[in-house]
C-alpha cells in the first residue's frame, strides 16, 4: 500500500506520506532503515545518514559505497579466518605427525 503511494505519487514530507496511507510516520521510518521500503527521492523530515560515512541516504543504514565496502571486508574476514583456521590445522597435523614418528 505504502509503496504504490510512493510510486504514484509525488511526496515532500514524511507527515504526508503518514496522512495519506495512514501509516504512522515512525513505521513509516524504521520500514525504510530496514530497507522494506526504498525512496526514489528524499523527503523533506527525515534524514538517513549512512551508520559509516555518514553520508545522505535515501533507505537502509549504508550508502551504497559502504554496503559495497562493508560486504567486502565481511568476505575477506571470512576467507582470511578460514585461511588461518586451516594453516593452523595443517601445521598441528604435521607436528603430531612428526611427534609420533620420533
Ligand atoms: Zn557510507
Amino acid at each position: 500500500m505504502v509503496k504504490d503511494f510512493l510510486r504514484s505519487s509525488k511526496l515532500t514530507g514524511i507527515a504526508e506520506i503518514s496522512a495519506a496511507t495512514g501509516v504512522d510516520s515512525e513505521r513509516i521510518i524504521n520500514f525504510i532503515k530496514e530497507g522494506r521500503l526504498v525512496l526514489t527521492t528524499p523527503i523533506s523530515g527525515v534524514e538517513f545518514k549512512c551508520e559509516r560515512c555518514g553520508n545522505l541516504i535515501l533507505s537502509g543504514r549504508f550508502c551504497s559505497e559502504c554496503a559495497k565496502n562493508l560486504s567486502q571486508e565481511l568476505r575477506d574476514n571470512i576467507s582470511f579466518e578460514s585461511k588461518s583456521g586451516s594453516g593452523m590445522l595443517s601445521r598441528d597435523t604435521i607436528k603430531k605427525k612428526h611427534g609420533s614418528e620420533d
